[in-house]
């Protein structure tokens, strides 16, 4: 098979096509690595795929043959006519045009659950994390390329340096691993940064109720907000609560109250979410 380096080249000059800086295209040109996301992504022949921005295609290619059925969700029209002219004899893959921070995958018909896989565009690696968590029941899991220091964010575990408001927010939801990390030199033009690959498992039951959200986040973001504080200090502004209360609050979970955020696991945070709302 053509190599996904010789794909692309291909492609790009058959088209006339330049990669877009604005839009975050840095395609994916090395085959070790897409095989890697594939069969790092646990995908069966039945399952599913969502791929967020298929550009030139290479790792839509993979996914083709890997998968039952693919929808790709793809921001640049010239791209979305390039690859349904490119993929038009395969009748289980369906370009989508439109902007993936706005995707409904609601709308997508699958009976066991959707794989998301994706090279994401770096610009807006943050709001494309929260909307994935916002429609996670639609997903079985995400695997996707990020920023490495992203993907060492999302991974990491409590007390270490990287620990912070998108590891919990993203744990709370999903076991989350990083699978292996991307040298800047496996795309075409090369991003500024390394990359690497995260998997994130939907947990069948969120160790958080949808009812206990909105103060489970107020307590991660406040206890966060503010690093070179104490727990207890960042804590009472954003509960709206009084020092002394926070303090029993948190003495009573028998956590230190000299404690800070990143030293507490996503279920410390649970139980510090449930004492202050019952406050
Ligand atoms: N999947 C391809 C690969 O691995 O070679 C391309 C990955 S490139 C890093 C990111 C892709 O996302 C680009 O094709 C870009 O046009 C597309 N994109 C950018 N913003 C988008 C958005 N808001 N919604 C959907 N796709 C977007």
């Amino acid at each position: 098979m053509e190599t996904a380096f010789a794909y692309t080249r291909r492609i790009l000059k058959k088209y006339e096509l330049r990669a877009k800086k604005s839009l975050g295209q840095n395609f994916l040109t090395d085959d070790g690595i897409i095989a890697a996301i594939v069969e790092g992504s646990g995908l069966s022949p039945e399952q599913a795929v969502l791929e967020i921005g298929p550009g030139t295609g290479a790792l839509t290619r993979a996914l083709a043959k890997a998968a039952g059925r693919v929808w790709a969700v793809e921001l640049d029209a010239a791209l979305c006519d390039v690859l349904r002219e490119e993929y038009k004899q395969f009748n289980h893959v369906e370009i989508i045009h439109g902007d993936a921070l706005e995707f409904d995958a609601g709308t997508l018909e699958s009976a066991d659950g959707v794989q998301l896989i994706a090279n994401l565009p770096y610009y807006i690696t943050s709001p494309l994390i929260r909307r994935f968590l916002e429609q996670r029941r639609y997903f079985q899991s995400m695997t996707f390329m990020v920023q490495q220091e992203v993907a060492e964010r999302i991974t990491a575990a409590p007390g270490k340096k990287d620990f912070g408001i998108l590891s919990v927010a993203v744990q709370v939801f999903c076991q989350a691993r990083l699978l292996f990390t991307v040298p800047a030199s496996a795309f075409m033009p090369q991003p500024k940064v390394d990359s690497a690959v995260v998997r994130l498992d939907i947990l069948p039951q969120p160790l958080i109720k949808p009812e206990q959200e909105e103060v489970f986040f107020r307590t991660v973001k406040g206890a966060f907000g503010q690093r070179r504080k104490t727990l207890v200090n960042s804590l009472c502004q954003a509960v709206n609560l009084s020092k002394q209360d926070v303090a029993n609050a948190v003495e009573s979970l028998g956590i230190p109250p000299q404690a800070r955020a990143e030293t507490l696991s996503v279920s410390d945070f649970i139980r510090l979410a449930q004492a202050l709302s019952a406050l």
